[in-house]
């Protein structure tokens, strides 16, 4: 669905309400975690400036998906969900209150849509690669860059696919790695996958959805060789945790430590445990996925290969239905694609990032592969979002 900012009474009434959850938002982080709004003649730190220094840059991009609203976080009655982000993300951020979806409100085709900076059309249930070209193949032809630079762990085997399209020029073995880590443990319980089925839960959306894993996604073998983990320390450590997304996070570390990328893309989904109804468990999921981003914020901070030099994005894929909207049943699912659930949030931290900063200034999610394309070096060629000022 588009929708304009001139033209129709219908139109009118969306920016109005596009603009009024923009503001809530922008007067609860001013209030809470003490953020100034920005002017939009400041720049990006000059900090990350020069070649040298652009070689060493890393970005890492988490999803902070599955779908969430205001009111079970950035909002007086959803503050104590997110601590983390809120006490101590947030002060070390700029805080973008205005980030437009226009696209599918899909998990896949919304996250494949963020790695291209296209709106996809692609359908949300099919193993198929995203239509354009994605960030992981700008950035590695461009830079010239291996395929240990850049990967993407993500929640649900329907998103095997995401590393890479199969557009001319780009396409198989140009894009990045995917891990999908629910995939690696049913392959390495060998079918003994007692008391895993917490983490093994996949596509809360459609339980009937298993596509035919092919293509880029990392294989068993490469536990040790990769990231030197033997199958039954990752079974016996994998035991030890309570949801797919510390799963997720646990590989992404260790990919962290073992290989050290310059681009990683981590996709969370635990939240979007919503589509069974279950309140609790939704609000669970978005405490867990807090605490989640809080822990990889230290594990950047505590790691000399991105300590100083990594740029940490964090932004929903979108949000959910309103209580509101008669076309929906509130929290549980994101069917309306009402313009409350299309008016997400972005936060970045770290190198070339101002620190304690609002901006209400409408971007697109769209924007996010040209911002980190100005960050890194590499032009995204085919991407219909532009480079957001404030941070490049
Ligand atoms: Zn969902």
């Amino acid at each position: 669905m588009q929708y304009e900012f001139k033209g129709t009474n219908v139109a009118g009434f969306e920016r109005e309400v596009a603009l009024s959850v923009s503001r809530s938002r922008r007067d609860f982080l001013r209030g809470a975690a003490h953020l100034a709004l920005g002017s939009a003649m400041i720049s990006a730190s000059p900090m990350v400036r020069g070649e040298s220094a652009r070689k060493k840059r890393k970005v890492i991009v988490v999803t902070f998906g599955g779908g969430a609203r205001d009111q079970e976080t950035f909002a007086p009655e959803g503050q104590h969900n997110i601590p983390h982000m809120l006490n101590e993300l947030a002060p070390q951020s700029t805080f973008f209150t205005h980030v437009t979806n226009q696209g599918i409100l899909g998990h896949y085709v919304a996250t494949a849509s963020l790695t291209t900076g296209v709106y996809e059309t692609l359908n949300n249930f099919s193993a198929v690669p995203p239509d354009h070209p994605t960030i992981f193949e700008y950035f590695r032809k461009e830079l010239r860059r291996p395929s240990s630079d850049a990967w993407v762990v993500a929640p649900s085997n329907g998103f095997n696919r995401i590393g890479e399209s199969d557009c001319k020029n780009f396409g198989p073995g140009t894009g990045a790695t995917v891990i999908l880590p629910k995939h690696l443990l049913s392959a390495a319980a060998r079918g003994g996958t007692a008391n895993l089925d917490h983490l093994l839960r996949d596509n809360y959306e459609s339980p009937l959805f298993t596509p035919t894993l092919s293509g880029g996604e990392f294989q068993i073998q490469q536990l040790e060789s990769i990231l030197r983990l033997s199958v039954s320390d990752f079974m016996s450590h994998a035991r030890t945790l309570s949801s797919p997304d510390e799963l997720s996070l646990y590989i992404a570390m260790r990919l962290m430590q073992e290989e050290a990328p310059s681009l990683l893309w981590i996709t969370m989904h635990d939240m979007d445990v919503a589509h069974s109804g279950a309140y609790s468990l939704y609000v669970e999921g978005i405490r867990r996925t807090d605490r989640l981003c809080g822990e990889l914020w230290k594990a950047i901070q505590a790691n000399p290969e991105y300590a100083g030099n990594t740029t940490l994005l964090i932004l929903p894929d979108f949000g959910r239905d309103s209580d509101l909207d008669p076309g929906g049943n509130g929290f549980q699912h994101h069917r309306t694609g009402d313009i409350a659930s299309r008016t997400t949030w972005m936060m970045a931290l770290g190198a070339g990032v101002k620190q304690s900063v609002l901006y209400d200034s409408p971007v697109q999610s769209i924007d996010l592969v040209p911002t980190i394309g100005a960050m890194l070096g590499f032009s995204a060629t085919q991407s219909n979002g532009k480079p957001i000022k404030e941070l490049v």
